[in-house]
């Protein structure tokens, strides 16, 4: 693909929120690139099982999912592009955008890239990632099949890591820095009733301690400043997501939590600049609320490429 090439539309990240977007903007006729850093997926590829994405009544697993998405949308003629966006001049016209495989132009940008977890921040926790340390319980429960494992969180990830690993690991301690979940009611009760769940209420995680692998975590009591050791062979770090909007950082208007400030247009503070799924503002970060952003920013590209003309509509919505 040449570098002078101005696309109509590039799609920065290739999670189930960037293939729809390709996928709607190929079949509308438009020029379209994705581009990814990594594999086709993004966090849905990570996931297990997915019970609640509509169409799959018996479930499918994310990575196969990613695949299908994929497939269905270079079928129209979207094209992909293994790269990671390095920067971007989302003013200029086109805009460009630098990767690792070189530059790029277009005249819209759909900036799907999805986000990550949020760290503890503590020494050697990067080094012990996949050595006890974890942030995806559906991704690496299995390899503690009947250890201990602590579960770091009060949120509705937090509960869902414990419940899940609580099915997999032989003892589940969630330390949590409140006393009582944070996450919705639903998890309270079959947390409470599982056997192997214990809680460390008012309590964070201070220390990790390794021995070549996480052997324990130090904890402390957000009251009274008493430290104690708790051993374990595995700790899920489930305290939220951080979104991917560094590279847009100073040129689109984020909201406090450094997500685009996009509502459900998914335009952003720039025209012709889209955002879609977890990387925007928005309630419920989902599949199905990804591939919605996904279809939607293509329908407000159309206008943009039209001269802000409403894009053409069929009776039938399609
Ligand atoms: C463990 C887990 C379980 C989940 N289970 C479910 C579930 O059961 N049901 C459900 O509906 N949802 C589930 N979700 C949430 C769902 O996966 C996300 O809401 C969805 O994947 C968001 O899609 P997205 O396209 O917005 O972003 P992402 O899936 O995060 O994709 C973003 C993509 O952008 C790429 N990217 C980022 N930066 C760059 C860059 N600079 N250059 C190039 N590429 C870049 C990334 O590599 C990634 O592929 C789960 C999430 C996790 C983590």
């Amino acid at each position: 693909m040449s570098s002078t090439h101005v696309f109509d539309m590039i799609v920065v990240g290739g999670g189930p929120a960037g293939y729809t977007a390709a996928l709607y903007a190929a079949r509308a006729g438009l020029d379209t690139l994705v581009l990814e850093k990594l594999s086709a997926g993004g966090q849905m590829a990570l996931t297990e099982e997915i019970d609640n994405y509509p169409g799959y009544e018996d479930g499918i697993d994310g990575f196969t999912l990613a695949e299908k998405m994929q497939r269905q949308a270079e079928r129209f003629g979207a094209r992909t592009e293994y790269a990671q966006v390095e920067r971007m001049d989302l003013t200029a016209e086109p805009k460009v955008l630098e990767t690792s495989e070189g530059p790029f132009a277009a005249r819209t940008v759909v900036l799907a890239t999805g986000g990550g977890p949020r760290e503890l921040g503590l020494a050697g926790e990067k080094a012990l990632v996949g050595r006890g340390v974890a942030y995806c319980a559906a991704c690496d429960g299995m390899r503690y099949k009947g250890r201990t494992v602590v579960v770091v969180g009060g949120g509705n990830s937090a509960a869902a890591d414990a419940l899940l690993l609580s099915r997999i690991a032989e003892k589940v301690i969630l330390v949590h820095r409140r006393d009582q979940l944070r996450a919705t009611k639903v998890y309270h009760a079959p947390l409470m009733q599982a056997e192997n769940v214990e809680f460390r209420w008012n309590s964070t995680v201070t220390e990790l301690l390794p021995e070549g692998k996480l052997t324990g975590v130090r904890l402390k009591d957000v009251h009274t400043g008493a430290e104690s050791i708790l051993p374990c062979d595995g700790l899920f770090i489930s305290v939220g997501r951080k979104p991917a909007t560094e590279l847009v950082r100073g040129q689109l208007e984020l909201d406090a939590g450094g997500y685009v400030a996009a509502g459900e247009t998914t335009e952003t503070s720039l025209p012709g600049v889209y955002a879609a799924g977890d990387v925007r503002t928005k309630p419920l970060r989902q599949v199905v609320t990804a591939v919605a952003d996904g279809a939607m920013a293509v329908h407000m590209a159309e206008e943009y490429l039209a001269g802000g003309a409403p894009a053409a509509r069929s009776p039938a919505g399609t």
